[in-house]
């Protein structure tokens, strides 16, 4: 193996590039802060193009995940891995393994976990190399699939914003448009139909909707129609960037608020939302749950905790949202804010 610490990255704690060429292991692991705790993100396996799309990928989705880690409230700090690889192709146990050395040899700064390209399964082959990865099998010690307690919080923040926009949190004849019924989307789907909602869902996978159709009463749309659907609420539960110049006119739902991550596609479009008259609740506020629950597992998962603090995002979100009115910012600026005010208010009282 042949470490090494790149200097390209202002900001950073610590950025480590790991190869293993007999195992095929490419990677990066990108430290952004470890001010409140380890830093904890998952590992994304992709056929990246070039390291150096490779580095502004990690790069970017480690910082997001200090102020993520930091706005739920949690002891943990953010950063990220990558794997230069494609998932379908070169994913062996030896590069799993080696890449779980590479973490060992961080020795807890970092704890991963699962994201694009990788599963829980990867996680467990990992987990035969160092401790220091969460979101493992039940199986083996793990919490399994975090997506119901992710749903959960994104219920909790949906609510958060009628109350917001209209004073009154019943869910109840309320229309929700849910863009993704996958892991997420169907957890979600079931909530607000239980809880009321008229829920108009779009997958082009037709056998997640069949299976949530199986569950509850939902009406299905063509996936380049969900977007426009008349609504009070679009949840965006599928791909990131759905948010930019072109969609945003088309969206009717004067909320929206879902699991997807990175939702915005580009900083501008956190004004163009707002200035279209659209409450948009930030993404790593409202999909805190699943590294709730994932990083419970260090502490031994116990589900009355982590569903005390998945349930308290909906309270998290109307502080953002407040200060965003007081401050005259955009939700996702207030919500940066809001997540540096809390380290920096540790870093005052431990300096
Ligand atoms: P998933 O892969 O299980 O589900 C995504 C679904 O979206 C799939 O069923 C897919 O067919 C569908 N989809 C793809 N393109 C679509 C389109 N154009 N229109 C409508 N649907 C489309 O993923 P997931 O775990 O449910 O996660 C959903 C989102 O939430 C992702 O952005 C993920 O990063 C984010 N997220 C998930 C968790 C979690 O606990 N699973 C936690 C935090 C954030």
């Amino acid at each position: 193996m042949s470490p090494g610490v790149l200097d390209r990255a202002d900001g950073f704690e610590r950025v480590v590039y790991a190869t293993d060429a007999a195992a095929g292991l490419r990677s990066i692991v990108a430290i952004h802060s470890t001010r409140l705790g380890p830093a904890l993100g998952g590992c994304r396996i992709r056929a990246y193009a070039s390291e150096d799309e490779a580095l502004t990928d990690v790069l970017r989705l480690a910082e997001a995940m200090t102020w993520k880690a930091a706005a739920a409230g949690l002891d943990l700090g953010g950063g990220k891995a990558v794997v230069i690889a494609d998932p379908q192709r070169d994913k062996t146990e030896a590069l799993l393994r080696a890449f779980g050395r590479v973490i060992d040899s961080l020795g807890g700064r970092f704890i991963t976990s699962v994201d694009v390209g990788s599963s829980v399964a990867d996680l467990d082959v990992m987990s035969r190399e160092t401790r220091w990865v969460v979101g493992l099998s039940p199986f083996n010690g793990g919490s399994g699939d975090p997506s119901p307690a992710t749903a959960r919080g994104v219920l909790g923040a949906i609510r958060a914003c009628l109350q917001h926009r209209w004073r009154d949190v019943s869910l109840d004849g309320r229309k929700v448009a849910v863009q993704g019924a996958g892991k997420v989307g169907f957890h979600l789907c079931v909530s607000l139909a239980q809880q009321g909602a008229e829920v108009v869902v779009a997958d082009p996978n037709a056998d997640a909707l069949g299976a949530l159709a199986a569950e509850v009463n939902v009406r299905t749309v063509d996936p380049d129609a969900i977007v426009g659907v008349d609504c009070d609420i679009f949840a965006p539960c599928a791909l990131g960037g759905v948010l930019d110049a072109e969609t945003i006119p088309h969206i009717s739902a004067p909320i929206v608020c879902g699991s997807a991550n990175n939702q915005l596609a580009s900083t501008q479009d956190a004004k163009r939302i707002a200035d279209a008259g659209i409450l948009y609740a930030p993404d790593f506020i409202v999909n805190a749950g699943g590294l709730i629950s994932v990083v419970d597992e260090l502490d031994g998962w116990n589900a009355d905790r982590v569903f005390a603090r998945v349930d308290a995002i909906g309270r998290t979100l109307l502080d953002v949202l407040h200060l965003a009115a007081e401050t005259d910012s955009t939700p996702h600026d207030a919500a940066v804010e809001f997540a540096k005010r809390r380290i920096r208010t540790l870093d005052a009282l431990n300096p």
